[in-house]
């Protein structure tokens, strides 16, 4: 039920942070992995991390904001893998500025990267998929898909746009044996959390009062949420917006 072994996962951004907790675990699971981002080095780096575990990984140019990169990238893995299985939308950035401080450029760069981004890798993803007779999507929403944040409203329009282009994939590809989901993670320690906290004080204790498992995310508190959503158990799960987030949107 959760054996990846033949299956090509590509994941966006999987250099670092969540991407990479995701990489691992999917590695574990017998995935081959595809890691996608612009920083060549430090993916090349991820991928010594993932062949140590004892699977097949390789490192590939993207920018994700581009729809040439993208299709390029995508080719290449498909030309060298035979394969596309799996696909994790996880590349993401954040600015913070509230929205009368907010520039035009700054808005369009954070969408073009959380949710074009998302919608350049599954259009070209999708031929590949269907021709291996179905596939996985998986999006990267965040706690802000649902709740608002002051600081916040373009990552948060991005990622509420994240859910509905969930649900929309996931009707439109259910034909073709393609599941589409959406994890939220609450808050995990990575450097873009890092950022935040450095630009809002406060953000560090607020989280951890505010979430009932008393403590922030690791970046390995994904690794399950993926496996599941890229295997044979989750056949039947589409459209759905998971929260992975130790209760935090479940306290009222
Ligand atoms: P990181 O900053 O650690 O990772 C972001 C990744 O995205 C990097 O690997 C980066 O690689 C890649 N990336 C950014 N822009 C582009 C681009 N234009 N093209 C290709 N790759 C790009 O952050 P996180 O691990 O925290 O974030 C990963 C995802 O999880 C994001 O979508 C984020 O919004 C989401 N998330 C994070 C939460 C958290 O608490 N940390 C909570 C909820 C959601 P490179 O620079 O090499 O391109």
């Amino acid at each position: 039920m959760f054996d990846l072994t033949g299956k090509v996962a590509l994941i966006t951004g999987g250099n670092g942070g969540i991407g990479l907790g995701m990489a691992r675990g999917l590695a574990h699971a017998g995935a081959r992995i595809v890691i996608a981002a612009r920083n060549i080095e430090k993916s090349q780096a991820a991928v010594r991390e993932i062949q140590a575990l004892g699977v097949q990984a390789l490192a590939l140019p993207v920018d994700v904001t581009d729809s040439d990169s993208v299709e390029a990238m995508v080719t290449a893995a498909a030309e060298q893998c035979g394969r596309i299985d799996i696909l994790v939308n996880n590349a993401g950035m954040s600015i913070r500025n509230p929205v009368q401080d907010l520039l035009p450029e700054q808005w369009r760069q954070v969408l073009e990267t959380n949710l074009t981004g998302a919608f350049l890798c599954s259009r070209s993803v999708h031929p590949h998929m269907k021709r291996a007779g179905g596939g996985k999507v998986i999006h990267i929403g965040s706690m802000l898909s649902i709740f608002g944040a002051a600081y916040a409203p373009a990552y948060g329009a991005s990622k509420g746009g994240i859910v509905a282009l969930t649900k929309s994939m996931a009707v439109a590809w259910a034909k073709d044996r393609i599941q589409v989901n959406a994890i939220l993670p609450g808050w995990i320690d990575t450097d873009l959390t890092r950022q935040a906290r450095r630009h809002v004080p406060e953000l560090h204790d607020r989280v951890l009062d505010r979430t009932p498992a008393g403590r922030w995310g690791e970046i390995d508190d994904l690794a399950g949420i993926a496996v599941f959503l890229s295997a044979p158990a989750s056949d039947f799960v589409t459209g759905a917006a998971i929260p992975v987030d130790g209760g935090y949107s479940a306290l009222g």
